[in-house]
């Protein structure tokens, strides 16, 4: 039997704004345009966890030239949902993938020649050429042709039909770090390596190297494209990087209190009894736990925000719930809003607060959130 659909949300969600995401686009394209180069909007891991198909619509209308991900389901999705604007996926796939890659006109990342070939085959298969781009390892080590290999590497594969040759491009391992003299150096040993495959004849009409970091700081290495991740959903890789760029945070993480209660001295709360009451303490549930992506390392120390003041974590942080010290609240009600990320009041939590306190990048707060979180667009 089909049940009728649901009436009502349940009270955990995470809000998405996507007028400030476009703004945050929107200043990026800006510094791509003076720099006379393109905007690739990196969304790969759900959109950094905002939802990868409004918000690759919402890059669009901002601006963005293209679209990276890392997965051929990423980008199957994006253009399942209308978007035709060329999608990159910035990892490397696996040769049995490529007729998929070919089939959704993703545009790969090369670096070996199995791929290379298995690409060639499913685009004259399809009677296509494939726009791919040739990555080169300058030291992060991950993947990547290694540039003294470049120039056999094309001797054996840039010939194929199959295949436009349409960028070549680096990542760097330190970037974020600030460590210019590695950067400084990868990146030279990047525009040698083009510069010697150019000289043999081999031509990639777009180099590319930087990301967020990079867009921000370094504009003589902003190349033909930037690759912008994290910055465009509102945090700078680094706090050194504040306010360089005018960026707003696109996500605030937000739920009710489900149960208040007050508990005498020395009673022990949450799983283990690791945190113990010193008086009368009233505490409430939040129905928020790690299953939800919110981290297990915050018990005992993240804060939330509810009626404009901070409320102490208390005890472990369980699968579904956590609760919280709201002894100091006057008033306090079941249903009322805590904010876990976002502003109430005159007080912010940022993702980069959370990401301080349990040793983390704002990067991995903002993807670990769950599908089961409701997104709703703003
Ligand atoms: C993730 C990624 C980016 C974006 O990085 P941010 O630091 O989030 O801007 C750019 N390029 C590649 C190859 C990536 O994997």
């Amino acid at each position: 039997m089909a049940h009728p659909p649901l009436t009502t949300c349940g009270p955990t969600k995470a809000e998405v704004d996507l007028t400030a995401f476009r703004d945050n686009v929107k200043a990026f394209k800006n510094i791509a345009v003076d720099s006379d180069s393109r905007l690739m909007a990196v969304i790969k891991t759900n959109a950094y966890g905002h939802g990868v198909v409004p918000i690759g619509h919402a890059a669009i209308e901002a601006g963005a030239d293209r679209l990276g991900v890392t997965t051929v389901e990423e980008g199957a999705l994006l253009r399942e949902n209308g978007i035709d604007v060329p999608i990159h996926i910035l990892s490397t796939i696996m040769p049995a993938q490529a007729t998929d890659a070919v089939t959704y006109d993703l545009t790969v990342s090369v670096s070996s020649s199995e791929l290379a070939e298995a690409i060639h085959a499913a685009a004259v298969s399809q009677e296509k050429t494939a726009p791919v781009h040739l990555k080169l390892d300058t030291g992060l080590h991950r993947f990547g042709i290694a540039p003294e290999y470049a120039r056999e590497f094309c001797r054996s594969c840039y010939h194929l039909s199959g295949l436009f040759w349409e960028g070549i491009y680096t990542h760097f391992s330190s970037a974020d770090e600030g460590l210019w003299e590695t950067t400084e150096k990868q990146f030279s040993l990047f525009m040698d390596t083009v510069l010697d495959l150019n000289e043999c004849g081999y031509n990639f009409p777009i180099r590319h190297a930087g990301a967020s970091t990079i867009a921000i700081e370094r504009r003589d290495m902003h190349l033909d494209m930037i690759r912008t991740g994290v910055a465009l959903f509102g945090y700078p890789p680094e706090v050194r990087q504040q306010g360089m760029v005018p960026l707003k945070p696109v996500m605030a993480l937000k739920s009710r209190i489900l149960h208040v209660r007050t508990l005498p001295p020395n009673s022990s709360v949450g799983y283990g009894g690791n945190y113990v009451t010193s008086g009368y303490e009233k505490l409430a549930i939040v129905p928020v736990g790690h299953g939800d992506g919110y981290k297990r390392a915050l018990s005992n120390k993240g804060e939330v925000l509810v009626r404009g003041k901070r409320a102490a974590i208390a005890g472990e942080i369980s699968l579904d719930q956590m609760i919280i010290n709201v002894t100091h609240i006057s008033d306090v009600q079941e249903e009322d809003e805590v904010v876990l990320i976002g502003c109430q009041g005159g007080d912010t939590i940022s993702a980069r607060e959370i990401a301080e306190k349990v040793d983390s990048i704002v990067d991995e707060v903002l993807a670990s959130l769950m599908e089961r979180v409701n997104r709703v667009y703003k």
